[in-house]
């Protein structure tokens, strides 16, 4: 039976002392730190916002899965938003747009602000190469009458998660005459795909008996590519004989030609919504394009900001950043010394360097998300979950903050200021257990120009894997973190 509290006073004087408890704690409230999910007070307006966005992702996802790619697309869109390349312009003014890609795989991009160089520039930085399979320099061989690619893989892998899916092949093959050819095979529907094959369960006592980096090794990541012998003639490895004439036929190469090749081995899955409600991305190289795309969409938004801003995305960071592509190049360092004496219209290496550490720079990349079923690695205070937000490091690094850049306790209150301001959600925390592992990122070696760089990015479920999952709430908020940034700080 349902009571009124005007007829029942005990009730009513209960509800009171519930209210006065519930002021007593909203008293409190702004005390305590708290990072709320995201879809809890997401307007319905928002959500709009949030879903629309991740349809662009996703379509940008498929369209760019190597880094050569991600560059010739964000080229494409930069060109068509008004960018155009550096080299063709001598003195640059606030509004201008320029970009330089670094080889065809890295990338950067800038827009000239109001105020000159030399009072600062914000920088947004994240990488867009992603851990796969790169073919071995001689990698055709036949065996049993089946024909197979060998491949090293790239970045940090679980091998026996690149078995038994449908994989694609991309990249570029310079032919001996220097002429190149761009391919992607397993892309579209009527593509064939490529695929890595594994022991049937009836036959797998031994294997599973393993430690996980064994289960599936290094030199067992070949590439079942072909199966047919060159009909009616009796030669020597006829099998792989027919797949070199065909793709002699179809792009003009021969074998010689794989040696110079960067032929990269990924998954041929299209990003796809998971869940009933569709909250989460399932997609490959989330890590990082679910940083450089955002970062790339904030910097292309851009009119004529008050400070110059940039954009930096890098190669080669899922293998320490080395190589003329990797965000240890000196080519990197180019565009800014090219940026400074464009727009300062004289080159002075001192007041260059200056300049170059009064920069601010967020280094956009991924972190783990917190996976309830894998809770006993992380530390569930200083995790970052999923649709709470972009979440900030301080450091990454591992046993003992080693190989991290730290940021300062000035910039990061600064970052916290400006991204409050704009009722930006950010949550915090670190990569995982302290004794757990770790891992690097850009920030390391832009900070040492001197900087201020802190460690951001979006939380992802299953990092590293073929099919990585992030929420759409996190990725659109990340875009607004980078706005927000590159506009205020
Ligand atoms: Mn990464
Ligand atoms: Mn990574």
């Amino acid at each position: 039976m349902m009571t009124d509290n005007k007829t029942n006073p005990k009730k009513a004087r209960n509800l009171s002392a519930k209210t006065e408890r519930l002021s007593e704690k909203a008293q409190y409230d702004h005390l305590l730190a708290d990072y709320p999910n995201i879809w809890k007070s997401a307007s319905d307006a928002e959500v709009k916002k949030i879903m629309a966005f991740a349809e662009h992702y996703k379509s940008f996802l498929n369209a760019a899965k190597t880094e050569r790619e991600f560059n010739r697309e964000a080229v494409s869109m930069a060109e068509k938003k008004g960018f155009s390349s550096i080299d063709t312009i001598i003195a640059l003014k606030p509004g201008d747009r320029v970009f330089a890609t670094i080889k065809g795989k890295g990338l950067l991009l800038a827009v000239i602000g109001k105020k000159p160089m030399t009072e600062g520039f914000n920088i947004l930085g994240a990488h867009i190469d992603s851990p796969r399979l790169d073919l071995k320099p001689n990698p055709l061989y036949e065996d049993e009458e089946m024909v197979f690619l060998k491949t090293h893989y790239y970045g940090g892998i679980k091998k026996y998660q690149w078995t038994t899916i449908p994989l694609a092949i991309h990249g570029l093959i310079v032919r001996k005459d220097g002429t190149s050819l761009y391919i992607t095979i397993g892309e579209n529907d009527d593509d064939p795909v490529f695929y890595i094959t594994d022991l049937l369960p009836h036959l797998g006592n031994e294997q599973m008996s393993r430690k996980g980096t064994d289960i599936v090794k290094g030199e067992d990541l070949n590439v079942l590519i072909g199966g047919r012998p060159i009909s009616g003639k009796d030669i020597k490895s006829d099998y792989k004989i027919a797949i070199l004439k065909l793709l002699n036929e179809k792009y003009g190469i021969v074998e010689k030609d794989l040696v110079s090749a960067e032929l990269e081995v990924v998954p041929a899955f299209k990003a796809r919504d998971v869940g009933f409600d569709r909250t989460f991305i399932a997609g490959y190289g989330h890590d990082d394009r679910v940083c450089a795309y955002p970062a790339l969409m904030a910097l292309l938004d851009q009119k004529t900001p008050a400070k110059t801003v940039i954009c930096m995305l890098s190669d080669k960071e899922e293998i320490g950043s080395y190589g003329n592509t990797g965000a240890e190049s000196m080519l990197y360092e180019n565009f800014f010394m090219d940026l400074f004496a464009k727009t300062v219209g004289e080159f002075d290496h001192i007041s260059y360097r200056k300049s170059l550490s009064s920069a601010k720079m967020m280094s956009a990349d991924v972190s783990n998300g917190f996976d309830p079923k894998y809770a006993s690695v992380s530390d569930p205070k200083n995790s970052a979950y999923m649709s709470h937000g972009i979440k900030l490091e301080k450091y990454v690094g591992a046993r003992g903050k080693s190989g991290t850049n730290d940021a300062n306790a000035e910039y990061i209150s600064e970052v916290i200021r400006v991204l409050d301001q704009a009722n930006v959600r950010w949550q915090t925390g670190e990569l995982g257990k302290v004794d757990e592992g770790g891992g690097g990122t850009i920030s390391a070696f832009m900070s040492k120009y001197g900087l201020d760089v802190i460690d951001c990015g979006v939380p992802v479920l299953s990092m590293h894997a073929p099919y990585e999952v992030i929420s759409k709430a996190d990725l659109y908020e990340t875009y607004r973190a980078y706005k927000v940034f590159i506009e205020n700080i």
